[in-house]
């Protein structure tokens, strides 16, 4: 026989949005009994989430403190020109830690896995089964919703590969671009992160046209990079995929849309990422810290919250809409590293705010100005016929 839960808030779907409201709610609203509905038999899938120290404020770091993996103080980058190293702290949370935290915080009883969500409502969630949970309010965190049909994108798509070594490797901080490899659909670059002395995840990335992953091409590329760097793998501990949208234009409406109008969103499926790079964990934190100080939880007031803060997100996004109208639609793809490469070039603060998604006036005017790496005639035309400023 269905069953039917009642909680004061049900979030559908935990991945790292959906874990985060919860922590946020655990913390500051102890009262409340808040739930996860999730389809797979763990939080936060298979992953593992990097971001810069300055994405996220001081004020914030007590969401994700304990969710910390790996911290560096620094990374570096490499272009055919230029090597540089920025003294930006870099951290990774590994999605292990986020569901051991998770489980540690929430009861059992208010965790429930292995549950398809069929529908979500502003207080039910309707699950394929015929179970029920209904609730106060319900946040819907299932993922991305129909960006194809309703954005301009290009694509960030990677394969990555956690390597056990047979030796140290010697790297004490993270390459996180490494744009000297032969450049294939795209600009593509390699990412390094060294999660222990013997231990590297090397993941190979295009800035593509297209959202199509050759998974098994891309992850002989890994294995010959990590070959040329001498890092020989004595076991491969993990390995993800990823093809992340990198917003050029579009509907914010229709795309809000396209998972129902009335209901609270998060995550992805509210269109919370930063544009030039697909990555959500900062906005997550943020919009998780902000719904665990609204009082008024009900699905209603929520579905307004929620959208009238991805609206605004998604609003003062246009700067990073038009640079990426420039990187996909007037660089050549094989010319496109050349673009990175001179924003490399700039103020390390610069780079800081561009990632955290907080360029000042000043920081675009640099951005800008000075000899530009795409012909004029070609940024004017695409800049008019694009969708950035939507
Ligand atoms: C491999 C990879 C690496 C990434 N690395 C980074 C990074 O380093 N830094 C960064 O900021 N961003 C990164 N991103 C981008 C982005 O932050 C992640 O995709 C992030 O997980 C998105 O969070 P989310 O909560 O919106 O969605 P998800 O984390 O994908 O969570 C959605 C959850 O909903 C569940 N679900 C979906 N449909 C149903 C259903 N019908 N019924 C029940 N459950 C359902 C899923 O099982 C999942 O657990 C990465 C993405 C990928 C794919």
């Amino acid at each position: 026989m269905a069953s039917v839960q009642h909680c004061d808030l049900a979030i559908a779907g935990g991945g790292l949005a959906g874990a985060l409201i919860a922590l946020a709610l655990a913390e500051k609203r102890p009262d409340l009994d808040v739930r996860i509905i999730e389809g797979a038999d763990t939080i936060g899938g298979n992953h593992a989430w990097s971001f810069f120290g300055a994405d996220i404020a001081q004020g914030e770091r007590w969401l994700i403190e304990r969710l910390v993996v790996h911290a560096w103080p620094g990374y570096s980058i490499a272009f055919p020109r230029a090597v540089r190293q920025l003294p930006q702290p870099y951290y990774t949370i590994e999605s292990t830690r986020l569901d051991a935290i998770v489980r540690q915080t929430l009861a059992p009883e208010r965790l429930t896995f292995g549950a398809t969500i069929e529908e979500v409502t502003p207080t039910t969630i309707l699950l394929a089964n015929g179970d029920r949970v209904t609730a106060t309010g319900i946040i819907d965190a299932r993922g991305p919703g129909d960006l194809t049909r309703t954005m301009d994108l290009g694509w960030q798509k990677f394969v990555g590969r956690d390597y056990r070594l047979e030796a140290a490797h010697g790297l004490a901080n993270p390459i996180v671009m490494d744009a000297t490899v032969e450049q294939i659909d795209g600009y593509r670059f390699v990412y390094a992160l060294p999660f222990g002395v013997k231990r590297m995840f090397v993941e190979d990335t295009y800035y593509s046209d297209t959202p199509d992953l050759d998974v098994k091409a891309v992850g002989q590329r890994v294995a010959a990079y990590a070959a040329a760097r001498g890092w020989q793998p004595k076991r491969k501990l993990r390995e993800e995929t990823g093809v992340l949208p990198i917003t050029i234009g579009g509907d914010f409406e229709s795309y809000w849309r396209s998972t129902g109008a009335g209901v609270a969103k998060a995550g992805m499926r509210a269109g919370l990422f930063q544009p030039t790079t697909g990555y959500s964990l900062p906005d997550a934190v943020r919009l998780a810290i902000a719904i665990a100080a609204e009082r008024d939880l009900s699905g209603a007031h929520l579905a307004t919250f929620t959208h009238d803060y991805a609206a605004a997100a998604w609003r003062s996004q246009r700067f990073y809409r038009m640079l990426n109208a420039m990187l996909f639609r007037a660089a050549r793809p094989e010319e496109r590293w050349r673009v990175i490469e001179r924003f490399y070039g700039l103020g390390p603060n610069l780079i800081r705010r561009f990632y955290a998604g907080r360029s000042t006036f000043p920081d675009k005017a640099r951005i800008l100005t000075g000899k530009p790496p795409v012909p004029v005639g070609r940024a004017i035309k695409v800049l008019k016929e694009t969708s950035w400023r939507a």
